[in-house]
């Protein structure tokens, strides 16, 4: 039987990181984890608790006992945050922006950091996120780094939000996604990083399909080595 593997994606935001790890998970048959989507539940619960971003105690607080779970139906996935679906919600432009700031908490991260590492264990999962390849799971059976250029990011992530029926300006987009993303680099704690032994895919000038199958010959390689030491 083929060893269910860790499969590891990090990379800036608008990278094409969510869809690839989707398209990943669906043709290995995976779970996928979208730990941007943990974050973003905290944020927005902090939003709605009243809390202050930098408030670490207080977010500590909110972590305590929260549940945050991925149920899939027909295909789509929704976010449940203590049992409520926040799929929507999650998304916008604010909570985007607010979610970078409640991440730099130590008591948020290390709340993460367990469920995602409890939800990922046992193999067979596919975790999109900044620090999964170097934090979360540095011994991941594989590694990628996705990126691609800060313009073309900001025009998939303002393409994205205005098929969501969000109102919103392109060159405001950009800068928000480059903001969010010095924030991403800069904290001190699990910043976004490649991780040494990550493959790099820059997806600037290629098709999804294009990505998709780069990462999926990186799997079968690996499934080979592995099974040849098997043997
Ligand atoms: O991937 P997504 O854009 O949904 O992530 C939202 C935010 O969550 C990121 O900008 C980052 O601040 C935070 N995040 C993180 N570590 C992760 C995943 C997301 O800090 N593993």
């Amino acid at each position: 039987m083929k060893k269910k593997l860790i499969i590891a994606i990090d990379g800036p935001s608008g990278a094409g990181k969510s869809t690839l790890s989707k398209a990943l998970a669906r043709q290995l048959d995976y779970l996928n984890i979208d730990t941007g989507a943990m974050y973003r539940s905290v944020a927005l619960l902090a939003q709605q608790w009243g809390i202050n971003p930098h408030d670490d105690a207080a977010l500590k607080k909110l972590c305590t006992g929260l549940s945050i779970n991925f149920v899939y139906n027909d295909g789509l996935g929704k976010v449940l945050a203590n049992g409520v679906d926040v799929s929507e919600q999650i998304r916008t432009p604010d909570i985007s922006l607010l979610t970078a700031q409640v991440a730099a908490s130590p008591s948020v991260r290390d709340a993460m950091l367990r469920m995602q590492r409890e939800m990922g264990t046992g193999g067979g999962v596919v975790l999109e996120g900044r620090d999964i390849g170097t934090v979360v799971f540095p011994y991941a059976d594989i590694k990628f780094f996705l990126s691609a250029t800060a313009e073309a990011r900001g025009q998939r992530r303002y393409a994205e939000l205005l098929s969501q029926g969000v109102a919103i300006d392109l060159q405001q987009t950009i800068a928000d996604v480059a903001a969010r993303d010095a924030a991403d680099t800069a904290r001190t704690l699990a910043p976004l990083m490649q991780a040494d032994d990550a493959v790099l895919v820059d997806s600037t000038q290629l098709s999804i399909d294009e990505v998709l199958k780069k990462m999926l010959a990186v799997v079968k390689d690996k499934e080979t080595e592995l099974a040849a030491k098997r043997e």
